[in-house]
């Protein structure tokens, strides 16, 4: 089996493009194949610069090694399109004189003029017309002609599709520049590299009975076609850079792991085996199989995508949590008596993306003005007047505290053996003091951590503050 990824260069990685590396790649490594890199670039109008080492950059981050590709090197090279415009011109003269292809000057005022579809004027040329227009130099492109019938292919994902040739128009082959076009560039070059699989996105359906048709023109094996349903956003249409849903880069720049993205984009339009979700690039390379992809479009799911990313940053060692939580520890935290690593590892078991690290943490340089209202919470069983009550008790409680007591576990141990003693539910204890201590509903670590790392002077300091807003001091 030899599969390809083949992107046009035409900017940042899209998570679509990424799927339809992933699936290319995992094929190939599961069936003991071999995976291409192409790069497409016969649209010289749509290129853009370093766009190609953005490409390498995003497989080498997404842990896509290929096995063949411009920058590595293989027997079927060069990879890269716009450097192959010989072959294609090649097989698009023998194209035309098998009549499967036919030289074309219409100008563009002409073609701008047609209603719909090219009208085959050219192909009406006496030889001689042709002989001198060529003669002379005239520009022209090739385009391929589509004979009567019907095309029937079967896709691994889609089924058996037909259809009436009529509706395949006389596409160009070779534009005026002699570069191939994108349509005619990947038949050439998925024979000349031996690809026998081809995976890319559903897009490229419509196009392909007539690609079939130049394979069968030049007597060569159709290869087997897996397209990818669509990857639509949430609430419906699809990726867009103005959402900031589209591009690989992206997530990663908001602080997603690559290898969350990998395998959060694995699972859209694909199941695995059994039900779990969380898989590594290798465990995937030993159960990816083209019976698990879908072919209805699947959703992109943001809170998906958090939670995957979640449980690899809570399953990461806690060194690499660590160098890659600091920064955006620093930015949130600048007191300097705060214990970083006792930080990071409440951070570690409670975050999603470690973008979101600056906003868990706003509370700990300086308390947030709250609303007493946050008291309330039914869950816990807790209302203002029980917080007042229990804080006023525990405040100096607490600041008679030991200090080698100050610590998360002894200080759990504390809040818990105060609320049995006062009769209270734990909730009742916990609740009013993480309020308290944060100003928030919701905090990274609970209320013991949250003593532990704010310390005692400024914890009681904290619990005064609550016991003014709630009428129990004079402020
Ligand atoms: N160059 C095409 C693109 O980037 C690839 C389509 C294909 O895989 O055949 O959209």
């Amino acid at each position: 089996m030899r599969t390809r990824f083949a992107p046009s260069p035409t900017g940042y990685i899209h998570l679509g493009a990424l799927r339809t590396a992933l699936f290319g790649y995992l094929l190939a490594k599961k069936m003991g194949g071999v995976f291409v890199l192409r790069i497409e670039d016969t649209d010289q109008e749509r290129l853009v610069a370093d766009a190609a080492e953005k490409i390498y950059e995003a497989l080498r981050i997404a842990g896509i090694a290929y096995d063949e590709g411009p920058d590595v090197g293989g027997d079927y090279g060069p990879y890269v399109q716009s450097m192959r415009k010989s072959d294609y011109l090649k097989y698009a003269k023998q194209l035309v004189a098998n009549g499967a292809a036919y030289h074309c000057f219409c100008d563009k005022a002409r073609l701008d003029d047609l209603p719909e579809g090219y009208d085959r004027h050219c192909l009406a040329l006496p030889p001689e017309t042709i002989e001198k227009n060529l003669a002379q130099g005239a520009p022209y492109v090739i385009r391929q002609l589509i004979p009567k019938g019907h095309t029937t292919f079967v896709d691994q994902v889609f089924g058996e599709i037909t259809v009436d040739n009529a509706e395949l128009e006389d596409q160009v082959l070779i534009k005026s520049d002699g570069m191939p076009t994108y349509n005619f560039a990947n038949v050439v070059d998925d024979h000349l590299m031996k690809i026998t699989h081809v995976i890319r996105g559903s897009e490229f359906l419509t196009s392909t009975p007539k690609y079939n048709l130049l394979y069968q023109a030049l007597g060569w094996d159709i290869p087997t076609y897996i397209h990818l349903p669509l990857i639509l956003r949430e609430g419906g249409g699809k990726l867009s850079k103005r959402h900031g849903d589209a591009f690989f880069e992206d997530f990663l720049a908001k602080g997603f792991l690559p290898e969350a993205v990998v395998n959060y984009v694995v699972l859209l339009g694909w199941s695995p085996p059994d039900n779990r979700e969380i898989y590594s690039l290798t465990e995937l390379a030993q159960i990816f199989s083209i019976d698990g992809i879908s072919k209805s479009p699947s959703a992109f799911d943001m809170a998906k995508l958090r939670w995957v990313n979640g449980e690899y940053l809570k399953a990461m060692d806690f060194d690499r949590f660590y160098r890659l939580a600091e920064g955006h520890m620093a930015n949130a935290v600048k007191k300097p008596d705060v214990d970083r690593v006792a930080l990071a590892k409440m951070v570690q078991s409670r975050v999603a993306a470690l973008d979101d690290i600056p906003e868990m943490l706003d509370f700990i340089d300086t308390l947030p003005d709250y609303d007493t209202a946050l008291y309330i919470h039914k869950k816990s069983k807790c209302d203002e007047a029980i917080a007042r009550d229990m804080l006023g008790k525990i405040a100096p409680k607490l600041a008679e505290l030991a200090e080698n007591s100050w610590n998360g576990s002894d200080l759990y141990k504390f809040l818990t053996d105060f609320a049995e003693n006062a009769g209270l539910k734990n909730s009742q204890v916990l609740w009013p003091m993480r309020v308290a201590l944060s100003g928030k509903a919701a905090t990274p670590g609970g209320s013991s951590d949250l003593l532990a790392i704010l310390g005692k002077t400024e914890s009681v300091c904290r619990i005064e503050t609550a016991l003014e807003k709630l009428g129990a001091r004079q402020p």
